[in-house]
């Protein structure tokens, strides 16, 4: 773990009794705050586990040319940092992964909407395998992998398929782990379809061939659990909703307290890393154990074609759907150098850029008087 530094410099008493009337006004934000610091802190975690990664330099420096600008939202108050390089992996960054999933989940729903409109159906397909404590992240990973590519390239998927009145699929994946029986992985798909199949009929359909699919690579399913399908009534979309945020687009990182948002004894890996974060050092193993399995993956998969059949542009990838920012409506509170940005993040406080952010959003005058106060820093700009 990185130290912890001295928290502010002395000597600053007329500062000392507005600091602490800052720290009241953030008292009724605590919540968001905590959420946002945590997550942060969680990147720090992240950057130690995994040294040279992308995440490690993730936020840490300048894009060359371009100052760090620090803007609010005049609508939701909310403040970002402008002018400094993302690393966008989806997997490993917790930062970064909360920003892609918000647009992801949007994206979405966007199809959805646009699917029901042309007179589409969705229907929920999960896929997973029985385990065994003993097989690895990567082992698993794989195999599923293998497993699912080779179901999708076989005649009779083409057969189910027609059967669907397929128009396309939006698929993710999913990596927990648990103490029962170690690493854990799903396949969550959204099938966009024109015909309407009992749930009954389609799992049957999936599940011979799934199962033939995971005999080829050495792993089992039953036929209770291996495949789930769910055929939502025509206008229960809250019940698709609620499917895809369980996929890896859940918000498993406003959770931060790894024991609060554990689920059936299975943990996300956010949820090992907060539980190294705070001091169990054998998930910070597992968690590196995962990253190296997952780097590299696709994490929502789109169909040949769906987007244009729903008429929706280019998918945005990781690392633009990290950075997108929209700036209609917001506003710059100020402009810190390359050498004050550096200090900043150097400094060794745990969640440093949430803190920033958080007295952001107090205002201008707050975030001058902190970086005044804790840091030394009168920026100009
Ligand atoms: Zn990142």
């Amino acid at each position: 773990m990185k130290t912890l530094p001295v928290e502010r410099n002395g000597g600053k008493t007329q500062h000392l009794g507005n600091l602490r009337n800052l720290s009241a006004k953030l008292g009724n934000e605590q919540f968001r705050v905590d959420a946002r610091t945590s997550r942060y802190k969680l990147q720090n975690a992240a950057k130690t586990l995994l040294p040279g990664w992308a995440v490690d330099y993730c936020m840490e420096a300048a894009i060359p040319g371009r100052s760090v600008e620090i803007w609010q939202d005049a609508d939701s108050d909310h403040a970002h940092i402008k002018g400094v390089a993302r690393c966008g992996s989806v997997w490993t960054c917790p930062v970064c992964s909360a920003k892609i999933a918000i647009e992801r989940r949007d994206e979405i729903a966007e199809a959805l909407k646009m699917a029901k409109k042309a007179g589409y159906r969705p229907v929920m397909v999960t896929l997973t395998a029985a385990h065994s404590r003993d097989m690895s992240a990567a082992e698993l990973v794989e195999k599923m992998t293998t497993a699912k590519r080779w179901m999708r390239n076989h005649g009779s998927f083409k057969n189910i398929k027609s059967m669907m009145g397929f128009q396309g699929s939006i698929s993710s994946m999913e990596v927990t782990w648990g103490y029962a029986n170690g690493w854990h992985f799903h396949f969550h798909e959204v099938f966009v379809v024109s015909k309407i199949n009992g749930a009954a009929e389609l799992k049957g359909a999936f599940f011979s061939l799934w199962e033939r699919a995971l005999s080829r690579v050495g792993l089992i399913a039953n036929y209770e659990r291996g495949v789930d399908v769910i055929v939502p009534r025509p206008d229960d979309y809250e019940r698709v909703g609620n499917y895809i945020a369980k996929w890896g687009l859940e918000s498993e990182l406003s959770r931060g307290d790894a024991k609060e948002g554990k689920e059936g004894g299975h943990y996300s890996p956010y949820q090992l890393l907060a539980m190294y974060e705070q001091g169990t050092d054998w998930a910070g193993g597992l968690f590196q154990e995962y990253a190296r399995a997952t780097k590299g993956k696709t994490s929502i998969r789109w169909s040949r074609g769906l987007r244009d059949v729903l008429g929706l542009s280019k998918e945005l990838t990781d690392k633009e759907a990290a950075e997108a920012q929209a700036s209609e409506n917001s506003y710059m509170l100020l402009r810190l150098t390359r050498a004050e940005y550096k200090k900043i993040i150097y400094s060794g406080r745990r969640g440093v850029l949430g803190e920033l952010l958080a007295v952001a959003e107090v205002g201008r005058d707050a975030l001058l008087l902190w970086l005044e106060s804790v840091f030394d820093i009168m920026p100009d700009g």
